[in-house]
């Protein structure tokens, strides 16, 4: 039945960001579709942990701005569930400031959380996948920032545009041990990470305005997606970012 080829029964995931937004969403969905769930959140994810049961949902507590943490999530998955399937790389953030007097700070933050810990999580759970000999599927969240330059966002569009590459790259490498490895870029999507631009009355009617679809998107909007890539549904889908954004790059 083509509907069990997107099942994760019995899959463990690993997500990062899991205390809000599309991560948030992310866990949900995945757990519907079977899977346990790691959380990986610098704050407790407890409205997670709430809303999917401690028989479903794990969360560790690490802060993502630095590669120190990455032996304790993989360690605390391996100790709680014996076995990692799944890695969601959605943790982010982002810092606006005018590009001619963008601070250090704010680029190295972001590139810090946004690529450097991406890279060197992805390697550690890749390398975990070759020792289970179980190949796996590896999700990265790009952004429209990934194809569009964006205003007042360096180091964010330096960061996602480089993760669509680099999925690209890591999937010529690995696509032969059964890793997949792909992206999703989300349009406009109404979380946190948004606050600002859509408290700012004319950015946001510019956006809604050219949005196809003519709203910002949920973090519902995004499970589809990440449930496809997660599953055997996907196992010939290699190297790509996916867009789930109304509309919007089509403009
Ligand atoms: P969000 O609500 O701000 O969520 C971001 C998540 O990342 C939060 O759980 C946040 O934790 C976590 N995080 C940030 N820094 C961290 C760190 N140092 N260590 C651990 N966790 C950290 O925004 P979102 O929209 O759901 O964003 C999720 C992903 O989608 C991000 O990669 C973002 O760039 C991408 N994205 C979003 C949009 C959009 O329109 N919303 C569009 C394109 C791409 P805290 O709550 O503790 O900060």
């Amino acid at each position: 039945m083509i509907l069990d080829q997107f099942s994760l029964a019995g899959k463990v995931a690993i997500v990062t960001g899991s205390n809000t937004g599309l991560g948030q969403g992310i866990c949900r969905a995945y757990v519907e579709a079977g899977a346990k769930v790691v959380g990986v959140s610098r704050r407790p994810s407890t409205e997670t942990a709430e809303m999917l049961g401690d028989e479903n949902f794990y969360n560790v507590i690490a802060d993502l701005s630095s590669c120190d943490v990455i032996p304790k999530v993989i360690n605390e998955t391996l100790a709680k569930y014996g076995r990692i399937d799944i890695l969601v790389n959605n943790a982010g953030i982002i810092k606006r400031q005018d590009s001619i007097e963008f601070s250090e700070e704010n680029w190295d933050s972001v590139m810090n959380v946004n690529l450097k810990t991406v890279f060197f999580l992805t390697q550690a759970v890749a390398q975990q996948f070759l020792k289970q000999q179980s190949g796996g599927k590896i999700i990265n969240i790009a952004s429209m920032l990934s194809y569009q330059g964006g205003i007042r966002v360096p180091s964010y569009t330096a960061s996602k545009s480089a993760i669509k590459g680099v999925t690209m790259t890591l999937s010529n490498e690995w696509a032969k041990y059964g890793i997949n490895i792909n992206g999703i870029a989300p349009g406009y999507m109404a979380t946190n990470n948004t606050q600002a631009l859509r408290q700012d009355e004319d950015r946001s009617a510019d956006i809604l305005a050219r949005i196809p679809a003519g709203r910002w998107g949920t973090p519902a909007d995004l499970e589809g997606a990440a449930v496809f890539l997660a599953s055997s549904a996907s196992d010939y889908v290699n190297g790509f970012t996916i867009a789930v954004d109304g509309g919007w790059l089509g403009r």
